[in-house]
């Protein structure tokens, strides 16, 4: 790591407030005009693509200086308006009860041990509720796909209290959800965090519903995820790690989607499709030492979309994990934003 910065430090504090961002949607032409109605493109399909974020994200504090700061949302709601992506999507607000979710991943004791940690457990439980509802309007069609801007970050929650700057699991109570509500069978997440998503790979190392795939660096917080874990029971074969090189580049992570990820998602045939977008493995994260360009984010961005077309109807979830250079975090949000709008 770059920094002294401990995960499990700086994770007492916090207060609270809310709102949300932006509207419109875009139409894509998948066809071209037929030739006998030269007038009438039939296909025309209407990609909308949700954003949610709340205010009290904002007033999520762990400590002076922390990397896991308020400013990573301000650069992030700063870029998409600088560049326009945010007018381009549609406002998600928290409207959810998370509670009964969050208990189907959380034992009582880590929800307790959440709300005795000297934060506003609100805030949590908000981006839990946050990411409910980004599933709900994705999965009943009324959005294509959504993006969370949430703090905190989710994917090393378990159930031992929080944990590297983590406190529920939005990812995991997000594909129980998903489960749940709309009886979908089947579920990917794609974890392209600098750090292992050991957390995700915890909720479903035994069930065979629920495909988990992470990149990171096994060299690194939390020190997990290595290659030969591909978990155990009924779940064996349905947790894939890969392990990049130190400085791992555009072409390594790349290669490891096409080479790992599309064939055993293909495989699988997913029903929706979760993504723990953490970008600390950006090139000059403040925690990281991957070289990853916003370009290659967006390449990652493209694969996922392209599996989701191919056997889950376009549904997509993306939800913030990591990303501690706060411009470079900004920068790659809005690349990956501006991939998901256009379908
Ligand atoms: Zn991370």
């Amino acid at each position: 790591m770059k920094n002294s910065f401990s995960r499990r430090n700086f994770i007492n504090t916090t207060a609270t407030i809310g709102t949300g961002v932006c509207t419109q949607s875009i139409l894509l032409s998948e066809n071209k005009p037929s030739s006998e109605f030269p007038n009438i493109n039939p296909k025309k399909k209407v990609i909308k693509t949700g954003f949610h974020t709340d205010v009290k994200y904002l007033k999520h504090l762990i400590g002076k200086g922390h990397p896991e700061s308020p400013e990573r949302l301000k650069a992030i709601h700063q870029q998409l308006k600088i560049s326009g992506t945010a007018k381009l999507t549609t406002p998600i607000k928290a409207k959810i009860d998370p509670l009964p979710y969050i208990s189907q991943v959380h034992s009582d004791e880590h929800i307790q041990r959440v709300k005795h940690a000297a934060l506003d457990e609100s805030i949590c439980s908000t981006a839990v509720s946050g990411v409910l509802s980004a599933v709900n309007k994705v999965c009943s069609g009324e959005l294509t796909n959504a993006f969370c801007a949430i703090r905190p970050p989710g994917h090393h929650a378990a159930n031992n209290g929080p944990y590297g700057f983590c406190f529920y699991n939005n990812i995991a109570i997000a594909a129980k959800y998903a489960q749940s509500k709309f009886k979908l069978k089947k579920i990917l997440t794609v974890d392209w965090d600098y750090h292992h998503g050991d957390g995700t790979e915890w909720a479903f190392y035994d069930d065979p519903s629920v495909l988990c795939f992470s990149t990171h660096a096994l060299y690194a917080f939390p020190f997990s995820g290595s290659p030969n874990r591909t978990g155990v029971g009924k779940g064996k074969g349905f947790n894939i790690n890969v392990a990049l090189p130190r400085k791992a580049t555009d072409k390594d992570i790349i290669t490891a989607f096409k080479n790992k990820l599309i064939p055993a998602a293909d495989k699988f045939k997913p029903d929706l499709i979760l993504i723990s977008a953490g970008f600390d493995s950006r090139k000059d994260d403040r925690l990281g030492d991957f070289k990853i360009t916003d370009t290659g984010f967006e390449e990652l961005t493209k694969i996922v979309m392209e599996l989701a077309h191919k056997h889950c109807d376009s549904k997509i979830v993306s939800m913030l994990e990591g990303g501690y250079n706060t411009q470079g975090l900004a920068l790659a949000v809005d690349t990956h934003i501006k991939a998901l709008l256009k379908g």
